[in-house]
């Protein structure tokens, strides 16, 4: 029952504020939301806050020393409003209104039904539809810390382990809305700083005992209705269980209802998936570009899914990789059957349109809040459900075959909805307007009911016009006093004996009859009856969907895969993608790649094609110089992003391409030559480099660009040096390094397994063309002189630059000897006959690498030292 619109009682109201009180003294730390009719209502603090976050007018009931600070929302556009709060680290308290008065009092039962916080909102208004909205909460247990996370609004929960140290990292790889934290992390300033800058996600400290073991498994499983949680590969005795634990408690706190769809927890698959910094997601703008949008973005360009969860389940895909070759292989199999099928494809996408967002649907499904609407969408989406199933049950491909097996379309369901709910379905289920004929006796009753009643009211019309003689009387309502027989005031003398007065107006008088006011009271009881009973057996529906949760779940992920095939499928086939190798070999070998996003370059400059091969024997690491805008950022990322693609099972930008599969992927680029997430800082970048220089192994790929040039020349080019020194002789992995520091081409020549390669360009006259061509071996000068003067740069200046630079690079010459310290008589002859002495040098390594000392008689080691004494230069 709701009270007439736009009433906002008198906060004042004793027994009122009495009840306010009491809600808000058992939720002291949220900003609490009073229902009053259309309106949430806040008071003293609260409405302070509000009004300044929200902008919205702080007002006050009454005048002087006890006036209450007051400030309202209104209850239909309450979500936005709900966004910017938690948004802002709020918390915030609905207290709704659950029962009309009681008996002989005047005053709405309410109460706290809910906490909506940052990481809780399940609004599908509010939510970003392509990208999940996580809960996190960690535990960090001396040298490791367990995370847990989970999506409240589809269901999604992981739990994962990490080092201490890596904790933040892991933080943002997973980039949740709301983090918990145990209480006792609240002294540790700089651990609570580097897990949350500015403000997100929103941390929530909560009682260590929230965290305790016993208590969290307990929680874990009734949650789950298991007895043991080793039956989804989770270890009971970690850090990571005891997050989970404390993040269900936290919800159960907040949500205050049952969350039958948070029914399995999932261990995150580290082992299996390809590990992607945060830092390097950044700089290849796998799904954010710089400036925090979405264009220009591999996601845009690969992202032609129909369905929301298709949307969200390609975002995933892209940030993790897969490193198994079979299980690569297999979603390439089926990207491949869609890509030769255009019909198959067209069909399935065609179908897939008609799909809601079942991963949110079933969480709101689930926490009891579905609308009619949704059930409806619930109803599309299981009509074409069957389509995208019969489509793919018998498809060769083993990936399409096992969706369309998952993809369960639910007919009883379906046919039970259909049967029950009406066509166009309202928002809320109060109102009525819900509920077919013929699918409920007593509603069907109550209905016929009603209709007879409007009907002899219809006739009676003319049956009074008749009885009484007045010939202009007429029946009206009024929603207030409901019905009435109305006459004009100069005939009120005429009427008949049975009429009662009611109401007199200005030129007419309104009666009612009993007998009139029997037939109104049915009508309207009636009216409240069939409502009531439409919300009943609505109710009675979700229910019964919500018992199939996990079969819907399950489709809605089959379907979601589906979609992500699809899409792939379509933009391989639009582009003339080719499907890659992928192996366990130790080579990356690519002819004609092509920048994913950029080979459609705007203005029809048509995109360069290169070439790349990277193995782990003498292709480890690859120096690429060239001047300013010759490509060489745009080449490093595109291999960097083939290989990415060719591991989700995608189709590649190239003429061919086999990848030795990458077990993780690292790109930085220096701090100097663009800004990475709005922290142009040296120490970040040496941060970021730290990062892989520590988690490089010797199957991952690192792309370098720039690596240095946040600070002066000369400590810029040493770091730089040295990591891509490290990088060669520690992890052995397969590097490219873009540099502008032409000394660090010296490094090829010094070291095994190094290659220089650069950007060709063409001089004509005084001009600069650049080939965006990619050749073997250095370049030997910068043409940034050049790309000034075309800038526009004064002729005198350009002048005076070139003059300056060959002073500087006298001085580099000087630096890069120095560099190749350890041997520095060598290294200066080495600049001197860097051909012959990279040869010599070569084989002398390789002979020393030969060696097998622990069979060598001592005589025979003496001699063998000896030749290769000699065989040095
Ligand atoms: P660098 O890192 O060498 O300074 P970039 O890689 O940033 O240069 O490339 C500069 C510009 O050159 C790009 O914005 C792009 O417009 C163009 N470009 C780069 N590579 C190619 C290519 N292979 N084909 C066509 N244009 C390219
Ligand atoms: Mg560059």
């Amino acid at each position: 029952m709701a009270s007439p619109p736009g009433a906002r009682s008198d906060p004042s109201a004793t027994p009122m504020m009495q009840q306010y009180l009491g809600a808000k003294s058992k939720h002291p730390d949220t900003l609490l939301f009073f229902r009053m009719g259309d309106f949430y209502e806040l008071f003293f603090d609260d409405a302070k806050v509000a009004s300044r976050t929200l902008g919205i007018a702080l007002t006050s009931r009454d005048k002087g020393p006890d006036a209450v600070p007051m400030a309202g929302v209104p209850v239909r556009t309450v979500h936005t409003y709900l966004l910017r709060l938690v948004r802002a680290g709020h918390r915030v308290a609905i207290c709704e209104q659950v029962a009309g008065p009681a008996e002989g009092r005047d005053l709405f039962r309410r109460e706290v039904v809910r906490i909506v916080t940052a990481g809780t909102i399940t609004e599908d208004e509010i939510l970003d539809r392509a990208a999940p909205n996580y809960l996190a909460a960690a535990l960090p247990d001396g040298e490791s810390a367990g995370i847990a996370w989970v999506d409240l609004s589809t269901g999604r929960f992981l739990v994962d382990h990490v080092e201490t140290e890596r904790l933040s990292e892991a933080v943002s790889r997973i980039d949740p809305a709301e983090l918990l934290l145990p209480e006792s992390v609240r002294e540790n300033e700089g651990m609570r700083d580097a897990l949350s800058r500015e403000g997100r996600p929103v941390l929530a400290l909560r009682p260590d005992w929230e965290f305790e073991r016993a208590g969290s498994l307990r929680t874990l499983h009734e949650q789950f209705g298991v007895r043991t949680l080793e039956g989804f590969g989770l270890d009971e005795g970690t850090a990571g269980v005891c997050a989970a634990g404390a993040l269900l408690r936290y919800l159960a706190d907040t949500q205050k209802t049952a969350l039958p769809h948070l029914a399995r927890i999932e261990r995150f698959d580290r082992a299996g998936a390809v590990s992607i910094d945060p830092a390097t997601r950044a700089t290849l703008e796998l799904v954010e570009n710089r400036r925090g949008g979405r264009e220009d973005t591999l996601l845009s360009v690969l992202d032609r899914t129909v369905t929301a969860m298709g949307g969200r389940m390609i975002r995933e895909w892209i940030l993790a990789p897969l490193r198994d070759p079979v299980a690569i292989a297999e979603r390439r199999a089926g990207v491949r059957a869609l890509v030769e099928d255009r019909n198959a494809r067209e069909d399935l996408r065609e179908a897939l349109r008609a799909i809601a967002d079942l991963e949110r649907l079933g969480a709101r499904i689930g926490c009891g809040r579905a609308s009619p609407r949704d059930l409806g969408m619930l109803r599309a989406s299981l009509r074409a459900a069957p389509a995208a199933r019969e489509a793919f049950v018998s498809s060769p491909a083993a990936i399409l075959a096992r969706a369309a097996e998952e993809c369960d379309p639910c007919a009883d369901l379906r046919d039970l909805l259909d049967r029950a709910l009406l066509d166009d379905l309202p928002l809320i289920a109060t109102d009525g307007g819900l509920i077919r004929a013929g699918f409920h006796e007593e509603l069907d009753a109550l209905r016929d009911a009603r209709r007879e009643g409007q009907a002899w009211i219809a006739a009676l019309e003319r049956k009074e016009v008749e009885r009484s003689g007045i010939a202009n009387l007429r029946v009206g309502f009024h929603r207030v006093f409901g019905y009435f027989l109305e006459v004009p005031r100069s005939q009120a003398e005429r009427v008949p004996a049975d009429y009662h007065r009611k109401q007199t107006l200005k030129s007419v008088e309104r009666f009612i009859t009993p007998e009139l006011k029997d037939v109104e009271t049915k009508i309207l009881r009636g009216a409240d009856r069939a409502k009531e009973l439409e919300r009943e057996i609505f109710e009675d529906l979700r229910t019964k969907c919500a018992e199939r949760l996990p079969r819907l779940l399950a489709t809605a992920r089959a379907l979601a895969r589906l979609d992500v095939l699809a899409s792939l499928a379509a933009v391989a086939a639009e582009r003339g993608w080719v499907a890659p190798e992928v192996d366990d070999g130790e080579e990356i070998r690519i002819a004609e790649g092509r920048h994913p996003v950029l080979e459609r370059l705007p203005g029809g400059n048509p995109f360069v094609p290169n070439d790349a091969l990277l193995d782990l024997g003498t292709n480890r690491l690859v120096l690429l110089t060239g001047p300013n805008m010759a490509g060489k950022s745009v080449y490093i990322r595109q291999i960097g992003l083939i290989a990415l693609l060719a591991q989700i099972g995608s189709f590649v930008p190239a003429a061919s391409a086999r990848i030795g599969a990458v077990d993780r992927l690292f790109a930085r680029i220096g701090a100097g030559d663009e800004i990475v997430r709005g922290q142009s800082t040296f120490m970040v970048e040496m941060v970021e480099t730290a990062n892989i220089l520590h988690g490089a192994t010797r199957r991952s790929l690192v792309l370098l660009d720039e690596i240095g040039r946040g600070t002066s020349t000369f400590d810029g080019m040493a770091l730089a040096w040295a990591i891509a020194e490290h990088l060669l002789r520690h992890a052995g992995c397969r590097t490219l390094f873009a540099t502008h520091y032409h000394p660090l081409t010296d490094l090829a020549a010094e070291a095994e397994g190094a290659r220089n390669a650069h950007l060709a360009v063409r001089e004509w006259g005084e001009e600069v063309i650049f080939l965006h061509r990619v050749e073997d071996g250095a370049t030997d000068r910068s043409y940034g002189l050049h790309v000034a003067r075309l800038a526009g740069v004064p002729r005198e200046v350009v002048e005076r630059a070139r003059a300056i630079l060959a002073d500087l690079e006298r001085d580099e010459e000087a630096l890069s000897a120095r560099l190749l310290a350890g041997a520095p008589k060598r290294a200066r002859k080495a600049a001197e006959t860097p051909d012959l002495f990279a040869t010599r040098k070569g084989e002398v390594l390789e002979e020393l690498r030969r060696l097998d000392p622990e069979n060598l008689t001592p005589l025979e080691a003496l001699r063998r030292l000896k030749e290769l004494r000699d065989a040095l230069p």
